[in-house]
This record gives structure tokens, C-alpha cells and sequence, in this order.
């Protein structure tokens, strides 16, 4: 199996890309954050609770974003690999995260960091929000997301540093340049 993690800061074009590597390569795509969007527009009680932190631009537990997940990778059957997209999102959600493929015999194969200069973030983030009209795409909660990223989800940089897995993707320029530079790595792995 090929196992990627997608990483960086909210805007940098997580969901983008995976779409371009689900294309090319035929893995599965599992978004924590199109999960909880989904449990939320389910109208559930626990979706009520997950909307009030999103709009708080906080993070929910490890607790029950790992719960979402075994869910979600337990009903996966027989896929070339997966793409792991905005999951994981503290140092313990990666650690828990290399358990769990152990246990499956697999493991990450890599981690893709994409470096997106934090001015252009923002104005990323503010363009989507007049497109998706996410609730969390506001200017007050995004300047909370990217505290929240730096102070707990930048760390995982290291965690994957120093397993060897880490490789710094520029995130600038148009989609296909950003996609090139991912290619070019998945290309080497995959043969
Ligand atoms: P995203 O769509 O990845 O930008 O996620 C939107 C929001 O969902 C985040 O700002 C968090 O509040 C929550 N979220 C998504 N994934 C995680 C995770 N792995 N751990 C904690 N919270 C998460």
C-alpha cells in the first residue's frame, strides 16, 4: 500500500491536491475534516457539539477524531492505499495513526509538508470562503486556525522528520506545478 499523509496549514491546498493524487493513483481519500462536516449536516446531537469547536477554529479531541476515523478505515476494503487529509493534527494523533497501520501490516509511507507563505493562506482562505461558504473560513477563525497550527499541528513535522518520512513540498504556484513536485516523489515510491 502507498500511505500518504497530506499536511499543512489550513489553505495550503490539502484537499486540492489529494484530489490530483486520487486521480493519478487511485487512492482512497479520508478527510477528518469532510467527515466531521458530514456528521454535522446529519443534523446529530454529536454533530451540534462538533460544529460549536469547528466555529471556534479549535480542534476537536484526539479521543473522537480517532474514533471517526477507525470508523471510516474499517469499512475501507481493498484500496491501492489512502491519503490522510488534515488527520493527523497533534504529535499523539501520529503516533496513534502508526499504530493503527501497524496493526494492518502497513505503514505511512509519506508525509507531504506543503509550505504556503501565511499571507497568501489567508487570502486563499478568504477566496474559498465566498466560493463554499465554510463556516470556519472567517477571518477571526482563521487567524485562531493557523494559532491552533502552529501551536499543536506544526510539531508533527518533526514527529515524521524523524521517521524519515518527511518531504517539504513548495506549495506556491498553480495547482499542476505544486501537483508536479508530489508526482515526482509518488513516481519514486511507487516503482
Ligand atoms: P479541515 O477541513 O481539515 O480544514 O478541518 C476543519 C476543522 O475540523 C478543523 O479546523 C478542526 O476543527 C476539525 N478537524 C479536522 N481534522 C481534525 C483532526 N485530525 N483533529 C482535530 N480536529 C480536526
Amino acid at each position: 500500500m502507498i500511505n500518504v499523509v497530506i499536511f499543512g496549514p489550513p489553505g495550503a491546498g490539502k484537499g486540492t491536491q489529494s484530489k490530483k493524487i486520487i486521480e493519478k493513483y487511485g487512492l482512497k481519500h479520508i478527510s477528518t475534516g469532510e467527515l466531521l462536516r458530514a456528521e454535522i449536516a446529519s443534523g446529530s446531537e454529536l454533530g451540534e457539539r462538533i460544529k460549536a469547536i469547528i466555529d471556534k477554529g479549535k480542534l476537536i479531541s484526539d479521543e473522537l477524531i480517532t474514533d471517526i476515523l477507525t470508523k471510516e478505515l474499517e469499512n475501507l476494503g481493498n484500496v491501492p492505499g489512502v491519503i490522510f487529509d488534515g488527520y493527523p493534527r497533534t504529535v499523539n494523533q501520529a503516533e496513534i495513526l502508526d499504530r493503527i497501520l501497524a496493526e494492518w501490516g502497513t505503514e505511512v509511507s509519506v508525509m507531504f509538508d506543503l509550505e504556503v507563505e501565511e499571507e497568501e493562506l489567508v487570502k486563499r482562505l478568504l477566496k474559498r470562503a465566498e466560493i463554499m461558504g465554510r463556516s470556519d473560513d472567517t477571518i477571526d477563525v482563521i487567524k485562531k486556525r493557523l494559532q491552533v497550527y502552529h501551536k499543536k499541528t506544526e510539531p508533527v513535522i518533526d514527529y515524521y522528520k524523524e521517521t524519515g518520512k518527511y518531504k517539504e513540498i513548495d506549495g506556491s504556484g498553480t495547482i499542476d506545478e505544486i501537483f508536479s513536485r508530489i508526482d515526482k516523489v509518488l513516481q519514486d515510491l511507487s516503482q
